[in-house]
């Protein structure tokens, strides 16, 4: 696959055909299709970014996590449920490897993503915002949680027109930013 050359404008980049942007910020507020939440494998709710999922969404989110993950969600894969609340659509939920507890398989990182934009496909999807996934309480190394999402990001076959990254505070968005800029490792 060739990759077009990804050229700036207005902040965000292109590669290929799908848009891939940074905004600092709270992903809950994100005006998007879908957002991405950085479950754990119960899928009942947790600390982070899911629990903050969980309160702007309000009790629906956790009824469908119920009705349609009785047992929870293998780490690395996706699945959807209703926005309740929030402005996206929906949400898809993704467990993350817990790097601070020995899951160090890169190849689960990226299956998270990967996997995402897979449901997205599924659900007509066209606008997505991705929190760091793993990258929390998980532990995974900054630089390398970004560098994971960047090469999905950029070599994924999707409908998906925009994967935005939402960082959580400044250090996340000039460290995005930085990878974006630099066109990864091309
Ligand atoms: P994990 O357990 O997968 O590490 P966390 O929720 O602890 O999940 O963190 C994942 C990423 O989400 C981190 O980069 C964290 O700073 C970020 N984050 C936490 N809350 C929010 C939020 N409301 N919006 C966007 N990102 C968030």
């Amino acid at each position: 696959m060739v990759l077009a050359p990804r050229l700036q404008t207005s902040g965000q980049w292109h590669a290929d055909a799908m848009k891939i942007s940074v905004v600092e910020g709270d992903i809950t507020c994100q005006d998007v299709d879908a957002i991405v939440n950085a479950a754990n494998r119960a899928m009942r709710g947790g600390g982070g970014v899911d629990g903050a999922i969980h309160r702007a969404g309000g009790p629906e989110i956790l009824e469908q996590c119920r009705r349609r993950f009785p047992t929870g969600l293998a780490t690395g894969d996706a699945g959807w449920t209703t926005a309740g609340d929030m402005p996206a659509r929906w949400v898809i939920h993704v467990v993350g490897p817990n790097y601070n507890r020995g899951e160090r398989d890169r190849g689960l990182l990226t299956s998270c993503y990967a996997r995402a934009l897979q449901v997205a496909d599924d659900l007509g999807v066209q606008t997505m915002a991705f929190p760091l996934i793993s990258a929390g309480s998980y532990g995974w190394p900054l630089d390398d949680a970004i560098a994971a999402a960047d090469e999905v990001f950029r070599t994924a076959t999707t409908n998906v027109r925009e994967a935005r990254l939402v960082a959580f505070g400044p250090r996340a968005f000039t460290a995005i930013e930085s990878r974006l800029g630099s066109g990864g490792d091309r």
